[in-house]
């Protein structure tokens, strides 16, 4: 089975947008996953088509309402549909390789994309979304966070990328970051490739990637060795 995806936005045009090009792209027209891009603004009910309102207790922007938004997610996952629904959001539990392997596991996923101030919070409870950020910055719109995790599952179905090998061996997956990489011309700018990866001993070389990683992850990312994260 296929890994269907349907994103709920008011900007449907953006997808697949750089999703339909390269390892995304072909799999997309190859039938492994699908993708669905769902237009909000249907989901409103009057003439002017308003998905958002001025927020409660006032302030700067507007909300997404949870009347429109509730319709336009049951109309895209109605009861019984076994994927998880994902709110893309700031507010979020970060991302990460873990959990874009149990995505990539599952069936699919159901993802809304927030514009303005956000959406109304009693959506968020009411249909049960759970939020995911993919980074402490705020973009304008939830679609760009949205291809990010989408591009990051889709890579992960059987039979997208080439080598299978090559996603055991990537930043995270063992945790910790990959180390450094080199390829032809031998020397450049006065520059040579290290010793060791010419040197045809693979037991060498694997010690030393290993160690490389290790000392990248321990300059760059102590969180991921357990330390506390850098300032
Ligand atoms: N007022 C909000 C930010 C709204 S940004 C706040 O301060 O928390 C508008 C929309 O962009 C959000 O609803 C969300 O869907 C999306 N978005 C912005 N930054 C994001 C991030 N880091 N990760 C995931 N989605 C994000």
């Amino acid at each position: 089975m296929s890994f269907a995806a349907s994103v709920l936005t008011l900007y449907p045009e953006m997808f697949p947008g750089a999703l339909g090009l390269s390892l995304a792209g072909r799999a997309l027209e190859a039938g492994t996953w699908s993708l669905e891009a769902i237009q909000i603004r249907d989901f409103a009910t009057d003439r002017h088509r308003t998905v958002d309102d001025t927020p409660a207790g006032g302030g700067a922007g507007m909300v997404m309402r949870a009347d429109v938004l509730a319709r336009a997610i049951d109309h895209a996952s109605p009861p019984g549909d076994g994927r998880p629904r994902l709110l893309m959001s700031p507010r979020g539990k970060p991302l990460t390789q873990a959990r874009v392997r149990e995505l990539a596991a599952g069936p699919g996923a159901v993802i809304l994309c927030g514009r303005f101030e956000g959406v109304d919070q009693r959506l968020i409870e009411a249909r049960g979304l759970e939020e995911v950020s993919v980074g402490d910055f705020i973009l304008s719109g939830g679609e760009p966070a949205a291809l990010v995790l989408l591009d990051a599952v889709v890579r992960l179905l059987p039979g997208v990328m080439g080598n299978a090998v090559s996603g055991e061996e990537e930043s995270f997956e063992n945790g910790l970051l990959e180390h450094p990489h080199y390829t032809r011309p031998q020397e450049f700018e006065g520059r040579p490739i290290p010793d060791v990866l010419i040197s045809g001993n693979h037991k060498k070389i694997a010690e030393w990637r290993r160690a490389e990683a290790e000392k990248l992850t321990r300059e760059r990312r102590p969180d991921l060795l357990g330390a506390d994260p850098p300032r």
